[in-house]
């Protein structure tokens, strides 16, 4: 199996931030990832443009050593890290000032696409929306990206998605989610659409109930300024863990058409019930195994803010009435396990007796480290001595089923090019950013409001024991991440 390489129009890449943390790390190595496949036409460009006064010389080293750092194998052929290097151009710029737009302006061509990203802190947006505009570097070809964090709560991103609209159409704007551009988390549609299989069972007459884990074993890790200010719910409840539940329980859309299936996720979104305070547990991890504590971490403490959040929710739909969704995302934890799990319904009637046991279905989808579907099927454990049944997983890896063809592109690398093509399928739209933060500020407000502190955990564990307790009082387990 080959995998295609479909080149996009000859395009302007202008980082504004392209000197910060994110540049380095994620955008400069997946445009040159995407280089090295063929996908950049020649005369594309890269422009770093940001508030140190570099010359092109400057940034090109800048550029390398990112690449040496971040980009893998690829970066180590001279030949084609020079070659993308002449691509790169740098504009020292202030997005509060004057300077540089002159240059950024003389710099840009006609009849090409113009992809302005905004690596920059949120607190910028209004100054570079602005003097895009007035500099008239906006053409009918331009796009501009915008990174997390999009506002602290409802009224913060109304504001931010005001601002944006002042100066730029909504088909303009690319709202990233980068776990929309795993390709697990397309495959959920793949999975859920392009199959018979699944879809007449997708619902809460065989559906027991779904469960999201996304567990990162690392702590705050230098960001802990902006991470005390967030907390697990803002970072990764109210936008990834949120998406990955739009993807599982929308309904088909029409088409696989940008608006169809944001308006689906929209849906979904307005259709979450508000969480029961007992249905909530937030955590923080202590220090153990050698590993400080989060009030360490982020200096201050007496923090109230979570590092770890579980909870349960429903959604107000016929497909979904009854079927309970269980949320848990936490930083420190025992293992690094992104997956999604929907636990069947047990057969209406144990035809094999009660010794042979009654056995749940599970479909896995498995975001990390290792991307891949399980689904669990029973069958009869071998051997003499009766029907005995016993669950095997029918285990697909994509590495495994796929070959070299599964060595997917990093998520910046699909959503970069597909901001280059104006397909906005993969970014989130300013009525869902905005449901998914009317969904989240009540229940913050909530556990403001009753003064809950976060339950203590051990770094390196399943969470605290409270986040357990909650799922066995249904009868119910965590799958994945477990003490
Ligand atoms: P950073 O602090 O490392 O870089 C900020 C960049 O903005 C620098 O290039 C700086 O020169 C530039 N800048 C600052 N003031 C400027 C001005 N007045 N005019 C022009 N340029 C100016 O930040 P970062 O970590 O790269 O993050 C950038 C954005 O991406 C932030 O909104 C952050 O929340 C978001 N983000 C970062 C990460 C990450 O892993 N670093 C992940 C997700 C989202």
């Amino acid at each position: 199996m080959v995998s295609r390489t479909i080149p996009v129009d000859l395009f302007d890449l202008v980082v504004f931030g392209g000197t910060g943390d994110l540049a380095r790390r994620k955008i400069l190595p997946a445009l040159f990832k995407r280089f090295c496949s063929g996908q950049m036409a020649d005369g594309a460009r890269l422009i770093g443009a940001s508030r140190r006064d570099w010359s092109d010389a400057d940034y090109r080293e800048f550029v390398r050593k990112s690449l040496s750092e971040f980009a893998g194998e690829l970066a180590l052929d001279r030949s084609l890290v020079e070659t993308f290097c002449r691509c790169v151009h740098y504009v020292s710029v202030d997005a509060n000032g004057p300077r540089g737009w002159d240059e950024l302006s003389g710099l840009m061509v006609a009849d090409r696409v113009r992809a302005f990203y905004f690596s920059v802190d949120p607190g910028l947006f209004s100054g570079l929306s602005m003097r895009l505009q007035d500099h008239e570097l906006m053409n009918e070809q331009s796009r501009v990206v915008v990174e997390k964090p999009f506002g602290h709560d409802l009224e913060t991103a109304q504001a931010l998605n005001a601002e944006l609209a002042q100066h730029f159409d909504e088909s303009q704007i690319y709202r990233i989610d980068h776990y929309l551009g795993k390709e697990t988390v397309q495959n959920l549609m793949a999975v859920r659409f392009g199959n018979m299989l699944f879809e007449p069972l997708w619902n809460a007459q065989y559906i027991d109930h779904i469960q999201i884990t996304v567990a990162e074993t690392v702590g705050v890790d230098g960001r802990g300024e902006y991470y005390e200010s967030a907390g697990a719910m803002r970072d990764m409840v109210q936008n990834h863990l949120m998406q990955l539940l739009c993807l599982i329980a929308m309904e088909p859309p029409t088409f696989f058409d940008p608006d169809a299936v944001r308006d689906e996720k929209l849906k979904v979104i307005r259709a979450l019930s508000n969480v029961e305070p007992h249905h909530i547990v937030r955590g923080q991890y202590t220090a153990a195994d050698g590993a400080t504590s989060y009030r360490e971490d982020v200096d201050n403490p007496r923090s109230r803010t979570e590092s770890f959040i579980a909870l349960k929710c429903h959604l107000n739909n016929w497909r979904w009435a009854g079927t309970p969704f269980y949320l848990r995302t936490g930083k420190r934890m025992s293992e690094r396990d992104s997956e999604i799990t929907v636990v069947f319904k047990e057969t209406p009637h144990a035809i094999f007796g009660q010794e042979a046991g009654r056995h749940n279905n599970e479909l896995t989808i498995q975001l990390q480290p290792d991307e891949g579907i399980t689904l669990g099927v029973t069958i009869k454990d071998p051997g003499p001595g009766g029907m005995r049944l016993v669950d095997v997983p029918l285990d697909m890896s994509f590495a495994e089923a796929l070959g070299p063809s599964a060595d997917s592109p990093d998520a910046y690398e699909r959503l970069i090019m597909d901001v280059i093509r104006g397909d906005q399928t993969l970014f989130m739209r300013n009525d869902e950013v905005e449901a998914a933060w009317a969904w989240t500020d009540p229940i913050i407000r909530g556990w403001q409001a009753r003064g809950d502190a976060p339950k203590p955990y051990d770094s390196y564990s399943a969470g605290p024991d409270d986040a357990t307790m909650m799922i066995r009082r249904d009868g119910r387990e965590w799958r994945g991440v477990i003490n």
